[in-house]
């Protein structure tokens, strides 16, 4: 007897990709701006690195949301990576970054934009209003500013 699968309302849906296995190629560690991602093997220009997975939020949740995890997909899509199954939310910024996120058909992913070594940290700008709001205050730690 096939089993019912289980509803959810919208926003508690979770996404296909968190059902994924744990990434490969990457690591948690120390960065200079607390934690960070590290490559486990050198990565080519435009590889793929990770999916930046999370809850999709509504209107309401979006407006009144405290996360600094939030990913605006586009217009009508914003999605929250807070959980910590989301490995991607441990890439930090850098005004002079070597990761770019990519969006496609509604997800996002964090590509290589150029070749990465074994052992260096990714990281992505984080555009610039979060970098205004969130980073500027506190000076910027990325590689190019410490
Ligand atoms: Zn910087």
């Amino acid at each position: 007897m096939a089993k019912k699968k289980p509803t959810y309302p919208a926003a508690a849906r979770p996404e296909p990709a968190l059902a994924r296995k744990r990434p490969e190629g990457v690591r948690v560690g120390r960065a200079s701006a607390g934690l960070g991602l590290f490559a486990t093997r050198p990565y080519k220009k435009g590889e793929r690195v990770i999916e930046y997975v999370g809850r999709t939020l509504t209107n309401a949740e979006e407006y009144s949301s405290r996360s600094k995890y939030l990913f605006e997909v586009n217009k009508r899509k914003t999605i929250d990576g807070s959980m910590r199954s989301n490995i991607a939310r441990y890439i930090n910024h850098s005004c002079k970054p070597n990761c770019e996120p990519e969006i496609e058909r509604g997800r996002i992913f964090i590509d290589a934009i150029r070749n990465i070594k074994e052992g260096e940290e990714f990281v992505y700008d984080y555009g610039e209003e979060y970098f205004n709001e969130h980073i500027k205050p506190y000076g910027c730690r990325c590689a190019k500013h410490t």
